[in-house]
């Protein structure tokens, strides 16, 4: 078993993966910049580490990273998500240096992390992709030609991309040529590339994903899918486990697909491979070659700590458990409670938490590094915390998701969480007929009050009361 991980992340996956080691009797060592210096991971871990005062720079610098690993004794990193999870110079450097990197060899990160040449590896292993480019677009002529061949809509989408940016679907020629340099523009600043690809868009699909789990010795199990359907501008809001709306013959196709993938490349440790899906068609999307953040949802419905998995797997140990030993058990919903105004465009709305109440109770779990009194910087993600929900059935679990919600007082920040209780209350969301379109298609649901909750009202008194005493 490893003996010491460094994890080159920060907020709740931080904290996530600290909790996993500590489990397991692996020290954990923290890095962190001076924004996070009062973060708990920080505080969690059993080393951290400053990586310097710039609040990015420090999180995205692999050679600084493996040599702190290194220098702390570390014998593996675990990358998280985001930051340089799918960096596959990250993972090489690793390599190089005789760290173990947590994730699949850096060539499939490689392979898979770029979405035209994973489609081409999908392509050849036999698993139907979205029909689209065969490779890179060399430019808007092509563009065009190729989109009159797919026919409209299209999606235009970068290569490299990731966290639902770079994609833009256009309805006609006029749109094509108008986001063709919008496209290139995002995708080389956010991700340092300006390939971008085409795709058919398919029509208010489904959003299908399956966890994999794949040992070196060549062992992979699926452990079934999550629906990600609930999604505002292609970024993920609300997701659950299983999906309340596929057969079982779907879910049994989708996971064997999967699992094809996955062996098509000689894929180790966990990973997610995205399908959409609409009628009984099944396309491949894209594998991200990491933990996911909607990994909680699958931990409760199957009892599987990936997390723990991973650093197993990473350690050189076989698979501890077969196909047939991977069992659903009732419905998970985990949903992303960020730090935003949905009333005001989902504008980032950062600050200081001057009160959180965590919700709990029956079947509530909460992910986060969030605490009362800390300081939302504004320099990372506005994800602040997940709230993951279970219960036996699918209306069980829409109940308890609305009880949590209600249970839990998060006030300083706007959040998104009194928005989700008005897509829990929708009836098509209740039933379980839901694609990625519903969020666009029901603008009403932002109609909701905002009236503040007494014990809120209470506390900005007693703060204006302070104040004006000079307490
Ligand atoms: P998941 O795929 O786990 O559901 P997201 O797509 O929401 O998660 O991404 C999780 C985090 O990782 C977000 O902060 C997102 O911006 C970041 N991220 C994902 N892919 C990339 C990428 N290719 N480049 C940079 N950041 C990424
Ligand atoms: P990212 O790497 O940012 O996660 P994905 O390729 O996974 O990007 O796509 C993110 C989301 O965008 C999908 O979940 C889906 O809602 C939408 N999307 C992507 N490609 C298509 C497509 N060809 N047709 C319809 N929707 C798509
Ligand atoms: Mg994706």
């Amino acid at each position: 078993m490893l003996k010491k991980v460094l994890i080159a992340n920060r907020g709740e996956i931080a904290v996530r993966i600290i909790r996993a080691c500590s489990e397991l009797g692996i020290r954990s060592v923290a890095i962190y910049t001076e924004p996070d210096r009062y973060g708990l991971h920080v505080k969690r871990a059993d080393e951290a580490y400053s990586l310097g005062d710039d609040p990015l720079e420090g999180y995205l610098d692999p050679l600084r990273i493996v040599n702190r690993a290194l220098e702390t004794g570390c014998d593996a990193i675990h990358p998280g998500y985001g930051f340089l999870s799918e960096n596959a110079r990250f993972a090489q450097l690793c390599e190089q240096k005789g760290i173990t990197f947590i994730g699949p060899k850096s060539t499939v990160i490689a392979k898979m992390g770029d979405k035209t040449s994973a489609r081409d590896s999908m392509r050849a292993a036999g698993v139907p992709v979205t029909p689209g480019s065969d490779g890179n677009l060399a430019n808007l002529e092509e563009a065009l030609a190729l989109a009159e061949t797919i026919g409209y809509p299209i999606m235009l989408k970068a290569t490299s991309g990731g966290g639902g940016r770079g994609i833009r679907r256009c309805d006609t020629a006029e749109e094509l040529t108008k986001q063709y340099p919008r496209v290139i523009s995002e995708a080389t600043k956010a991700f340092g590339s300006a390939d971008v690809f085409m795709e058919k868009c398919i029509v208010n699909p489904r959003h299908i994903e399956a966890q994999i789990l794949a040992d070196a010795e060549g062992n992979v199990i699926h452990l079934f899918e999550r629906d990600c359907s609930i999604q505002r501008r292609n970024q993920k809001l609300i997701e659950i486990a299983p999906s309340p709306q596929i057969t079982p013959e779907q879910r049994q196709y989708i996971g064997e697909l999967a699992v094809r993938a996955a062996k098509a490349v000689g894929y180790e440790n966990a990973g997610t491979v995205e399908f959409l899906l609409t009628g009984n068609e099944v396309y491949f999307m894209e594998m991200n070659t990491r933990v996911q953040v909607e990994h909680t949802i699958t931990e409760q419905v199957t009892g599987v700590d990936i997390v723990q998995e991973q650093l197993r797997i990473a350690s050189g140990l076989p698979l501890r458990y077969d196909q047939q030993d991977i069992q659903l058990h009732g419905y998970a919903i985990q949903f992303r409670i960020n730090a935003e105004d949905p009333k005001n465009d989902f504008l980032p709305s950062f600050g200081r938490i001057t009160h959180y109440y965590a919700p709990g109770g029956p079947g509530v779990r909460v992910d986060t590094a969030i605490f009362t009194g800390y300081d939302i910087p504004p320099y990372f993600d506005s994800m602040c915390l997940k709230l993951v929900v279970w219960a036996l059935t699918w209306d069980d679990v829409i109940a308890r998701g609305r009880r949590a919600l209600d249970d839990m007082r998060l006030h300083g920040i706007r959040t998104t969480s009194n928005y989700y209780q008005q897509i829990l209350a929708h009836p098509d969301f209740q039933k379980g007929d839901f694609n990625t379109s519903f969020v666009p298609d029901h603008p009403e649901l932002l109609n909701y009050s905002t009236k503040r909750h007494p014990s809120e009202i209470a506390l900005v008194l007693a703060s204006a009361i302070a104040a004006h005493a000079g307490w």
